[in-house]
């Protein structure tokens, strides 16, 4: 996806504040924090969202999910944190490359907004 924002940031063409990279995923800071510790886990293919991505290729959740418990114990977030997928319009979605939110460092509310 030429036009895609998150995948010009898994080649490298715009940069970010990488916490970690391997060949299949990609994590680096939110540029507009919700929380005092807020960074998005992408995949490096590009997928719509987390409802498109074929049954074949789901062991990319599970990946992302095992980098995402490495960071939080490396980020010491052992109070806690909120992992968020927002999904087309009603969602919330603004960038249509799936990623997950991982916020911490405050206590979150329920529901959310
Ligand atoms: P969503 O609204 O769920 O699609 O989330 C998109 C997220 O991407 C928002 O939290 C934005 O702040 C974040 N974002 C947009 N552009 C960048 C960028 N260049 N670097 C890091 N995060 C970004
Ligand atoms: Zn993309």
């Amino acid at each position: 996806m030429s036009d895609c924002l998150f995948c010009k940031i898994a080649k490298g063409d715009i940069p970010s504040k990488k916490l970690y990279e391997d060949d299949k995923v990609l994590a680096f800071h939110d540029i507009d924090p919700q929380a005092p510790v807020h960074f998005l886990v992408i995949p490096k293919e590009h997928y719509q969202h987390a409802g498109k991505v074929p049954a074949q290729n789901g062991e990319i959740f599970a990946h992302i999910f095992g980098v995402i418990a490495k960071l939080a114990d490396e980020l010491g977030m052992d109070k806690g944190y909120r992992v968020v997928t927002n999904i087309g319009e009603q969602g919330g979605q603004t960038v249509h490359h799936l990623h997950f939110h991982v916020l911490s460092g405050r206590d979150m509310t329920w529901p959310p907004g």
